[in-house]
């Protein structure tokens, strides 16, 4: 667009305000647009791009070592923006893209982030011997050095500072640095992780210091696939900077290697609410996930923060074919990313290159995001549904970050159930439910008395009080019920009059009453009131099960035993059925996966139980499982799989009832007759 409108020349382009006015048949001298009127040369203002390849000789002492911050990697994505004809090796007018000058950090920019030893430290290595260097190497974190390194490093971060000042003074609308080596580990006392200086950190403190009227709050967002540990540690307790990093996690498992990424980790001090951490829990992430993440929590966070200035610490790791990040974000992903980011602060976005180790990959991300830049509408994406782990992650995060955000509300609920007039509705409801069940149908608990287990399932499991002389058993595992209600977005206070209790399990407990089934009722809490130590529902639901199955349901008449459980409590289901000789009383197992990931027997293969399983069961699954794309290996193990257009435990246990219902009767019927 804008390397057209060069090509026409600005005198043939209509300022904006002449058009409005032969729009509105306006012709007077009228002034239409007071303020803030874009001007010709506003409309025809470029993007710009810094590339100088002398920041190639920063390399391997060894230059037949295999690094993967290769020194082509600059090269190549400046090579793919002069390819698509968007830049030229020696500058031309008619480029979208204006090329901007290098030049070298200055001891005192770089010692607005880094300590004088970290500037001393890199700068001695300019002369130091081979062997030195080698030594040096060895001691470091992920990092190599020649005698270029401390210039090519100099050269990045000062190239960083001048490319982004073209945005902040308008000489560019945008700009793009393509500079090595990368800078988002280094801390501010040290380097690490392939970088030296930390080009983003000093061209954001750089601008809030040179143009205080301009940069008041800049927004860092950085997609590598790493955790930027040394931008987070540079502004941790800075309100004006705020830094927003997907990433990789794992745990702290994932390089750097620490917990310093975490989503608990929001800053401190007058910075506490202004670090974002985004850490995906696993490899694999992609274009579904990470627009998801923006459109959740980047963006609503952005514009509340409304920044002067948007910084990308743009590494390429997690494109699709980087073999270090394992991601898969795909070019059309990265160019839809960087135009949202564009609708931030008046349109003024800096990318500096991060990571990003496959060459071709970086080429074709770098690429669109510079076709996004210069204004070329991003290509339609292909994947648009997150993964379960995005989804986990981005609540986890808006949850952490309702605290700080008015956007991320209604999520963060102030309500503490240790003081003595605040309870929680789970509790309430079971007690209720209890209360309940004892009146209509003489339902009682079961008493559950092994220490750690009676503590926590207080309350939870209910019985017939005849079950034990029953013939048909039906045991009912899950969760709590629902409570839907339109809560306040600013308090997140509910209705009591408009909000309601949904709780299918009570349609299974009517109908085995009425047969005049034994019955048992657990409901499986999510979490324990009071309780202080670390409780895991899925452990617990596992423990409890072969409890109940082992002092109860085995010791029982019941010759003909249903299990029908949903959502977590299914695990409970099928490791007791691999744990415990089920197959003699048990006729079926109706597990509804509900939200879950479908999850089948850990059985050795020669074993007939997967058989039996898949005889006698019904599992229902949502239509949007993984299970339904590929199908899987050892089927028989899964059980019998039913689609399910149902994506909640709570909502098949109630729109499959009736199936469920009428099968068991026909089982038994089927039972009689033999
Ligand atoms: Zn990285």
């Amino acid at each position: 667009m804008d390397k057209k409108l060069a090509d026409d020349g600005p005198t043939t382009v209509t300022p904006w305000s002449v058009l409005l006015k032969k729009e509105n048949g306006v012709t007077g001298r009228e002034t239409l647009i007071s303020s803030g009127e874009i001007t010709t040369l506003e409309a025809i203002k470029k993007s710009g791009l810094c590339y100088d390849p002398r920041m190639r000789f920063h390399a391997t002492l060894n230059e037949v070592d295999d690094h993967p911050e290769d020194p082509r990697r600059v090269l190549r994505v400046f090579d793919a923006i002069r390819k698509a004809g968007y830049v030229s090796n020696t500058p031309n007018p008619t480029d979208a893209f204006l090329r901007l000058p290098s030049r070298e950090a200055t001891l005192e920019e770089l010692l607005r982030v880094h300590t004088p030893e970290m500037y001393e430290k890199i700068t001695k290595t300019e002369l130091m011997s081979r062997e030195d260097l080698t030594n040096l190497e060895k001691i470091s974190d992920s990092l190599y050095f020649n005698n270029e390194s401390a210039f090519c490093a100099r050269l990045a971060c000062g190239s960083a500072i001048e490319t982004c000042a073209a945005v902040v003074t308008g000489k560019v609308k945008n700009a793009f640095a393509v500079v090595r080596p990368p800078g988002h580990h280094a801390e501010p006392h040290k380097p690490g992780g392939f970088c030296l200086f930390n080009n983003v950190s000093v061209a954001a403190r750089s601008m809030l210091q040179r143009f205080p009227e301009k940069v008041k709050r800049i927004l860092i967002l950085d997609w590598d696939v790493h955790h930027g540990n040394g931008t987070q540690m540079a502004f941790y307790d800075d309100p004006n900077v705020l830094y927003i990093s997907l990433h990789r996690y794992e745990q702290g498992r994932f390089y750097p290697g620490t917990v310093y990424g975490r989503a608990e980790n929001c800053g401190e001090g007058a910075g506490l609410g202004r670090t974002v951490n985004i850490p995906w829990p696993c490899s694999g992430m992609g274009d579904g996930d990470y627009i998801y993440a923006f459109q959740r929590v980047v963006m609503p966070i952005a514009y509340e923060f409304n920044p002067d200035l948007v910084i990308i610490s743009s590494g390429f790791d997690a494109a699709a074919g980087d073999h270090i990040g394992q991601c898969l974000v795909t070019p059309p992903a990265y160019a839809h990313m960087t135009q949202m980011l564009m609708g931030l602060a008046d349109g003024k976005v800096f990318a500096s290159l991060e990571g990003g180790y496959s060459l071709d990959a970086i080429s074709v991300s770098a690429l669109a995001v510079a076709q996004s830049l210069i204004g070329v509408p991003p290509s339609r994406l292909h994947t648009v549904y997150a993964s379960k782990h995005a989804v986990e992650t981005v609540d986890m995060v808006t949850e952490i970050q309702s605290k700080f955000w008015r956007c991320m509300r209604p999520k963060f609920i102030p309500a503490n159930p240790e003081n003595a007039h605040v309870s929680r509705l789970h509790d309430i409801i079971r007690s209720y439910q209890a209360k309940k069940l004892f009146e209509d149908w003489k339902i009682t608990n079961l008493p559950i008395l092994r220490d750690s287990l009676s503590e926590t399932f207080a309350n939870q499991a209910l019985c017939s009080h005849d079950f034990f002389q029953k013939d048909v058993l039906i045991i009912l595992i899950h969760e709590a019920p629902l409570i839907l209600g339109d809560g306040r977005k600013d308090s997140n206070a509910l209705k009591p009059s408009d909000s309601y209790l949904v709780d299918p399990v009570s349609l299974y407990i009517e109908w085995a009453m009425q047969q005049n089934f034994g019955l048992i009722d657990i409901n499986i809490p999510e979490v324990v009131t009071g309780e202080n130590k670390p409780y895991d529902m899925v452990e617990e639901t596992k423990k409890l099960c072969t409890y109940i199955w082992d002092n109860y349901i085995e010791l029982a008449s019941a010759k003909n035993i249903f299990f029908i459980a949903s959502g977590k409590a299914v695990e409970g289901v099928i490791n007791l059925i691999a744990s415990r000789n089920v197959m003699k009383n048990v006729r079926c197992v109706v597990n509804f996966f509900g939200s879950e990931s479908l999850t089948g027997l850990k059985t050795a293969s020669e074993d007939d139980l997967p058989g039996w399983y898949f005889r006698h069961s019904l599992i229902f699954v949502k239509s949007t499982d993984e299970c339904w794309k590929k199908p899987k290996k050892n089927k028989r193990r899964y059980g019998r799989l039913i689609q399910s257009e149902h994506d909640s435990g709570t909502s098949m246990l109630e729109h499959h009832y009736r199936a469920v219902t009428q099968y068991v009767s026909h089982l038994l019927k089927k039972n009689d007759a033999s």
